[in-house]
């Protein structure tokens, strides 16, 4: 550590001794009602949000083929975008297939241009792999099943009767998955997720589901059930007037079918209702204090005038040795945004699914990204809107669920279950061409076979372009007018690296693509991909013969769509979203990063990646958006992080990630590291210590020596290794037990982890962080504060010495802290913490972000607090 210099004379201290001869403050005054009756109901009750461990190791925006969690010491990284990739199942048959070819069809491949590469594909698809194919498909059903509808509804009334009204939300929403539109089935499932929804308070939300069973043909013999759930939603929403009116029907309704016995309760409530409505009447309550008042300022934002999308202070420049990429072109302060992008195209990735509850059953009662996010937009679902004609795809509203269908659900709502067996990336290309229209595709296809040498080889064309001169003009993606847009025509220009892909590889893709040409072709959609008609709904007929040949048209559209999935190997972009884990009902939320989709961004395609990026992404449903996270000098390349950060890993495995973008990295760290030998700091922080001394241990080879040369002490890496494994398990299983419950041995097992950790980790080991992290975890689940934010203080110094105090890590570390200090009702340190996390966060994720927004609730919560409070603290 260098010795910090001597501190200048603090004028605000020698302000405060003046402060002194002063007269002593007036007593506060007493706390206003209004001020306690606040201060009791934001606190102690908010939860706090607990980012695991694994948040840490993380670059916010990394690139699809990056593994979520970056390798530490001991684990293995995942090299390419397995995930996005056909089935391991459809990848082994291609396999067998390739090695069986004949040399001289292999080499044809191999040197194929995309062109000759689909129609060579066309010829080797067998009617056997179809068929294969189609068998796979039977694993992935996405069509819908009235027998799955009943029973997930089943489970939802069971759910519904043990008050787990969640998960009676979501097998409720699966259920209606299934159900046929506009069946009467279909409305009863709306109406009793809308009594889930009126549990768990979204009373707006609850008002729609009832809307959508009334308009799906509710039996009118259950209405009255219905129409007194709506006439509490209206009264919960102070709409007095309708819930009136509501009320008048009700009443002459069951005047007229005459009182039965199933009525009475009905009508019971219904005068309780009654008689909070005229409560309600008579004193009304106090306006909603107006939540979300708290706005983070706007931001300064002037579009780029040649790049869509992008900031004014930038501009692009094209060379060979970096391609196209973006500068600054004058100083830019961390914080500001850089590029703000929406995805030209983006699908959701299934992903893991997430117990709703447990058991083995038939069906599954797991909840997956397509039943938790918008199958469009990508917004948060909580009463999705199927699709009328697969059970896959769900809206946040039926707006999206018609924008959908109208750009490319309609073609690839018959085609689920193929594009889950063959992968996103498929999918993406897909969707990609069929947002673009056909018109674009072919005229740009066209276009590559005349001008088929300048796009293939757009890194050989290196003419040095003067910026002042010809601007943007010549660079490949922009327009005549030297403008780049995030259209079809930049992403077409994205590099597809057609000779670099290894051949297998380029086989693997072709025969995908061509797969579901060919289904396209077999179902009768080949006219909605031409745009040559917008079928409405009738469910296209299902195919027998896959053996026709292509027609020219579906040809093109193969030969776009393998060019897409080449350029997604170093194009594709992850969207990630912070998920909550379990049912939240706890104190603790427990949350963790996950892939939401895989998108193709144009214009944020154009920075290159750095280990040390001076930038940070976002997102916040399909948008993007890169800021600075550090002073940029004009002329200073913008740069970004594609997964392999300096502060996660070696550059060994740096650089065996990043081959799969066919560049090695000459970024700065990676140059110290390679040439002039200096030891990465994930190596030296991370390191093992001596058992006896705990001085650093040293060494290349399996003997590792202990640096303190008195000691002297040797020991084997395999050994140590070993050991690290085996204390990641104890940590793994102690966190098991903090999920079911039992947190106090949680405490003994991670404390006893501690001991046998100092033993042979380097204090700065960052395994040591998360321990410390975890313990915190525990204390705050048991609501003891004070010690849950002792350890949380040790985890941020190792964080904050790992990725630096600035870092996004170290920020959300601090919002915990907050969150923490904040329940234990230490508001002074609360306070100052916030003021950190939102100095660190809100240059990351910008002022408008749900964790400021969360941090700005807080900090009112807490001025407002009566002083007398304060001044205890
Ligand atoms: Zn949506
Ligand atoms: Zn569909
Ligand atoms: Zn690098
Ligand atoms: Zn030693």
């Amino acid at each position: 550590m260098v010795p910090r210099p001597p501190l200048p004379p603090n004028p605000a201290a020698a302000k405060s001794c003046c402060r002194q001869i002063l007269p002593p403050p007036l007593p506060p005054p007493p706390p206003s009602a209004a001020a306690l009756r606040h201060a009791a109901r934001h606190r102690p009750a908010r939860r706090c949000y607990w980012l695991s461990g694994a948040v840490r190791r993380k670059c916010p925006g990394f690139r699809a083929g990056m593994p979520l969690g970056a390798a530490m010491e001991g684990e293995a990284a995942l090299p390419v975008a397995v995930m996005a990739l056909p089935v391991a199942e459809w990848q082994a048959r291609t396999a067998r297939l390739w090695a069986a070819l004949e040399t001289a069809v292999k080499e044809r491949m191999a040197t194929a241009s995309l062109h000759d590469a689909v129609r060579l594909g066309c010829d080797l698809l067998r009617s056997e792999e179809e068929a294969a194919l189609r068998r796979l498909c039977h694993r992935a059903r996405t069509d819908k099943e009235p027998e799955a509808a009943s029973w997930y509804r089943e489970q939802g009334n069971r759910e519904f009767k043990r008050g787990q009204y969640q998960a009676a939300l979501r097998l409720y929403s699966k259920a209606a998955s299934h159900e046929l539109p506009g069946s009467p089935e279909v409305s009863v499932c709306f109406a009793n997720r809308s009594a889930a929804l009126l549990h768990l308070g979204h009373f707006e939300v609850c008002l729609e589901d009832i809307a959508r069973a009334e308009s799906h043909g509710y039996p009118d013999r259950l209405l009255p059930k219905v129409l007194l759930r709506k006439a509490e939603c209206l009264l919960c929403l102070e709409r007095l007037q309708e819930a009136q009116d509501i009320l008048k029907v009700l009443e002459s309704k069951i005047a007229l079918d005459g009182v039965m016995t199933t009525h009475l309760t009905r009508l019971k409530k219904l005068s309780q209702l009654k008689v909070k409505l005229g409560e309600k009447e008579r004193c009304p309550e106090p306006a909603q204090e107006a939540r979300g008042g708290i706005q983070g300022e706007p931001e300064v934002w002037e579009e780029n005038s040649r790049i869509s999308g992008a900031s004014s202070s930038l501009s692009l420049r094209f060379d060979a040795e970096r391609g196209r990429h973006l500068v600054a072109s004058q100083d830019i302060v961390p914080g500001q945004s850089l590029v703000k992008e929406e995805a030209f195209v983006s699908v959701l990735c299934p992903g893991d699914s997430l117990p709703v509850q447990d058991g083995d059953t038939a069906w599954d009662t797991r909840a997956t990204n397509a039943d938790l996010y918008c199958h469009r937009c990508l917004r948060q679902l909580l009463a999705s809107v199927p699709c009328q004609g697969c059970s896959y795809a769900k809206y946040c509203s039926q707006d999206c669920a018609d924008m959908a269908w109208q750009q490319y659900h309609r073609t690839e709502c018959s085609l689920g279950a193929l594009l889950l067996t063959l992968g996103v990336f498929c999918h993406v290309a897909l969707r990609t061409v069929l947002l673009a229209g056909f018109a674009e595709v072919s005229r740009l296809v066209e276009w590559s076979h005349h001008g088929d040498k300048n796009l293939q080889n757009a890194e050989a064309r290196c003419k040095p372009l003067s910026d002042a001169g010809a601007g943007s003009r010549g660079i490949p993606g922009c327009g005549s007018n030297g403008q780049y847009q995030s259209s079809y025509q930049a992403l077409f220009h994205l590099l597809p690296h057609t000779e670099q892909h290894s051949p297998e590889h380029k086989f693997l893709c072709t025969l995908s693509v061509v797969a579901i040409c060919k289904q396209l072709q077999a179902a009768g959609l080949e006219a909605a991909v031409l745009n040559q008609e917008s079928p409405q709904w009738s469910k296209p007929k299902t195919y027998e013969k896959t053996s026709d040949e292509l027609s020219p048209e579906l040809k093109t559209v193969a030969e776009a769509m393998l060019r897409h999935m080449l350029q997604l190997q170093c194009n594709a972009q992850a969207i990630t979203v912070m998920q909550e884990l379990g049912p939240g009902d706890g104190a603790v939320v427990d949350k963790k990063p996950v892939r939401l989709a895989t998108a193709f961004f144009p214009v944020l395609s154009l920075l290159n990646h750095s280990c040390c990026p001076n930038t940070s992404v976002s997102f916040s449903g399909t948008a993007a958006t890169v800021r600075a996270s550090q002073p940029i000098s004009s002329g200073q390349e913008v740069l970004h992080c594609y997964g392999p950060h300096w502060c996660r890993m070696k550059v060994a495995e740096r650089q065996q990630l990043l081959s799969q973008y066919f560049f090695e990295c000459r970024c700065r760290v990676c140059l110290e590291e390679l040439e002039s030998g200096v030891k990465s700091m994930v190596s030296i922080r991370n390191s093992f210590c001596c058992p006896k001394c705990q001085a650093q241990m040293q060494g290349e080879e399996n003997t590792l020596c202990c640096s303190n040369e008195a000691c002297a002490t040797s020991a084997s890496r395999d050994h140590l290794s070993g050991r690290l494994q085996e204390l990641q398990q104890q940590i793994k299983k102690a966190l098991e037990l903090l999920r079911v419950g039992k947190a106090d041995k949680a405490i003994k097992m991670l404390l006893k982890c501690q001991m046998d950790a100092g033993t042979f980790l380097s204090p700065e080991h960052l395994l040591m962080g998360e321990m410390e992290d975890h313990l915190a975890q525990v204390y705050a689940t048991l609501g003891e504060w004070q010690e849950a934010a002792r350890h949380l203080k040790k985890s941020i110094e190792i964080v904050e010495m790992h990725h630096g105090p600035s870092s996004v890590e170290a920020g959300h570390e601090l919002f915990k802290l907050a969150q923490i200090l904040f329940n234990g009702f230490a508001v002074s340190e609360a306070l100052s913490t916030i003021q950190r996390a939102e100095g660190i966060l809100s240059v990351h994720f910008g002022p408008q972000s749900a964790q400021i927004q969360e941090l700005q609730e807080m900090k009112a919560c807490l001025s407002e607090l009566p002083r007398n409070i304060l001044q205890r603290t």
